[in-house]
């Protein structure tokens, strides 16, 4: 699909379509159909700059949270099976993006999935978590999900990272780095 085509569809580069189904539930791990229950927000790297995608192409990124340890943490470390619900969960996610851009299945011409697992792998945090901390309002860490905490109790350590912030992300990062950078300064 050219960037123009995906244009028509998404006016701009990031869409959150909130379209719950029923039975949706984000602590269920055991719910085999949570992908087909899920919202999926759309992001196309592409409408940014259209080398993120070969020429005449576009790029399309689907992404949902998903619950903790799902389906025995994808599988329970066996392969053939985490390969299977990765497939599956890749399948559910682009049919229910499919009723917001007829034809998307057909068009797809490479796809990939990463899973928490993935995430888990290349940031090393526990269970993927994308940003730092877990995002569940019941396990905080620090009292305030918005405060920038950079202090330790190790004198002159200081956290210059998103894990300064509950919620961490970049603006946690930055934040924590601006505030590092005047008391050290
Ligand atoms: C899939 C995904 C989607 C995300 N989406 C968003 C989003 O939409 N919005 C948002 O705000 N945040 C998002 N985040 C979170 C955001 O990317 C991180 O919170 C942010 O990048 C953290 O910044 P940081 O500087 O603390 O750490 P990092 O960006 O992880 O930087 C740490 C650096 O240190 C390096 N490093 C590690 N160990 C060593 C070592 N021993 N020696 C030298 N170097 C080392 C690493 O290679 C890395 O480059 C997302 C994360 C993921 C995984």
């Amino acid at each position: 699909m050219s960037n123009e085509t995906l244009a028509t569809y998404m006016k701009v580069p990031h869409v959150f379509p909130f379209n719950y189904k029923t039975g949706y539930n984000i602590y269920n791990s055991v719910d085999s159909e949570f992908f087909n229950k899920t919202s999926v927000s759309l992001y196309s790297p592409s409408m940014v700059n259209p080398k993120h995608a070969p020429e005449g192409k576009s790029s399309l990124m689907l992404q949902t949270i998903v619950p903790y340890h799902w389906m025995n943490n994808w599988g329970g470390g066996d392969k053939t099976q985490y390969q299977q619900l990765k497939q599956k969960a890749m399948e559910a996610m682009i049919e229910s993006t499919s009723s917001l851009i007829p034809g998307l299945k057909e068009c797809i011409e490479f796809k990939d999935a990463a899973t928490p697992l993935t995430y888990e792998r290349f940031t090393q945090n526990t269970d993927g978590a994308s940003s730092a901390w877990s995002w569940n309002p019941n396990k905080k860490f620090y009292k305030n999900t918005m405060s920038v905490n950079v202090g330790t109790q190790v004198k002159n350590l200081y956290i210059g990272s998103c894990w300064a912030m509950q919620i961490g992300g970049v603006p946690g990062a930055l934040a924590a780095a601006y505030q590092c950078v005047k008391k050290i300064k």
